[in-house]
């Protein structure tokens, strides 16, 4: 009851977040045909009727969002949105890849505008019963918008940096990729060549050279979580269990951590995992996009009376792919199908868990799926998590583009309320 209270709870902020203006934004789309913004999430007549009834020119938010800038001067949202702080317990950012050159070819267009540096805008091609043509504009406000222009460097500035610098004050610190598969998750955060883990690991290992942390020690663990199931990507893909211990610590059993003294020693020890993960042969699973990847980088003490201990956690996490089994073509078959609901079921459980760590919540819902479980530790007290929603632009996948828009809003949702937290 609890769950379908909270759904409930849900679809009122989309209810509330739907965005209607009724005069013209001015914006022409791809097509050339005129913009008419209008609901978010294909909300209900009523709810956008009083949206209506906002000031002229204001851009209509959330019940919640007053504080969140938008004047009734009829300004874009851009020139009133005050910057996001980097040092937020959660941050929640989408990243907008470019159109591919195949996306080019077959004349995809490009539906998604980074309209300012907080704001973006979906612009879904519709036709009417009587044929005319028109575009429904979903407007949503993040703590940060990356542009099909940003690079990885860029992205890193305003997301893990932060982290890094973080985790040395002995807290965990997280870094999700969110996204349907193609969207730019991988690239983001586990490109070799420059994705966060790599950037974040310079930065990880010129602040531990640093007198003062010449106890700690960095060490790197990579696993998979495929179904409910556990796979070491250090140690050939092992088959491992995560127990809670009696003071209720969640512990992988026999994970690989490895020490590692540099960047280059980092990225060996990723590329070795890396390709564990594609190639796998236990007839798990081919397509990694099904798993979610977790590269995690301790910084452990070993002066310590009580032996080795952890003393700050980055973790990057690629997760899996968020589209619907429909997206996914030929395999229509029982495993695509649990494939499915357990990715489901760990994505809903990761936002209500990110959720109630941005409320402080005692309760969270760790046990609801196996990746919160294992991420327990860094859902608990002053831990920091970052959330990179990747969407591709094109127009075939705007309904994916708008589910994880959606779902990275309700991450966010209950952020900066004036109400207490519960
Ligand atoms: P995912 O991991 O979400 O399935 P990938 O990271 O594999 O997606 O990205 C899909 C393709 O798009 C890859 O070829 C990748 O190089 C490219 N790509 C993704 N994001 C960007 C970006 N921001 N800029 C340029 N190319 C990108
Ligand atoms: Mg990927």
């Amino acid at each position: 009851v609890a769950q379908a209270q909270r759904n409930m709870e849900d679809s009122d902020d989309d209810l509330e977040r739907v965005v209607r203006k009724t005069g013209q934004s001015g914006l022409v789309n791809a097509y050339g045909i005129p913009v008419r913004p209008t609901t978010a999430h294909g909300a209900k007549r009523s709810a956008s009727d009083r949206r209506s009834l906002a000031p002229s020119g204001a851009r209509p938010t959330t019940s919640r969002g007053g504080g969140r800038g938008e004047s009734s001067f009829g300004l874009a949202p851009r020139e009133k949105t005050p910057p996001s702080n980097l040092h937020d317990k959660i941050r929640v950012c989408v990243r907008k890849r470019p159109l591919s050159t195949k996306e080019k070819e077959r004349g995809d267009k490009d539906i998604v505008m980074a309209t300012g540096a907080r704001s973006l805008s979906v612009m879904e091609p519709k036709v009417k019963v009587d044929l005319t043509k028109y575009i429904e504009e979903s407007r949503f406000v993040f703590d940060e918008v990356f542009s099909e222009n940003a690079t990885n460097t860029q992205v890193y500035e305003r997301t893990a940096k932060p982290l890094v610098e973080y985790i040395f004050g002995g807290g965990n610190a997280t870094c999700f990729a969110y996204g349907q598969t193609g969207s730019g998750k991988t690239y983001t955060m586990l490109d070799a060549l420059n994705g966060l883990y790599i950037q974040a690991a310079d930065d990880l290992f010129a602040m531990a050279a640093r007198p003062e942390h010449s106890h700690l020690k960095v060490h790197v663990s990579f696993y998979e979580i495929y179904l409910t199931n556990l796979f070491d990507l250090l140690a050939n893909r092992a088959k491992l269990n995560a127990r809670e211990d009696a003071n209720q610590n969640v512990c992988i059993q026999g994970l690989r951590e490895v020490l590692v003294q540099s960047s280059d020693d980092l990225l060996s020890v990723f590329e070795y995992g890396n390709n564990c993960r594609s190639t796998g042969s236990t007839g798990a699973n081919s397509d990694s996009s099904r798993s979610h990847a977790i590269l995690q980088i301790s910084l452990r003490d070993n002066t310590s009376q009580r032996g080795s201990v952890v003393r700050g956690k980055l973790s990057f996490i690629d997760l899996a792919g968020n589209e619907r089994g429909a997206d996914r073509g030929d395999r229509a078959d029982k495993q695509t199908m649990m494939e499915g609901a357990e990715i489901n079921k760990s994505l809903l459980a990761l936002k209500e868990c990110i959720r109630a760590l941005d409320l402080n919540k005692k309760h969270q819902p760790f046990r609801q799926s196996k990746l919160t479980q294992v991420l327990k530790d860094s859902f608990l007290g002053n831990s920091r998590a970052c959330m990179i929603a990747t969407i591709s632009p094109n127009t075939s996948n705007s309904d994916n583009t708008l589910n994880t828009l959606r779902y990275a809003d309700r991450v966010k949702a209950m952020k900066n309320t004036n109400g207490p937290a519960s």
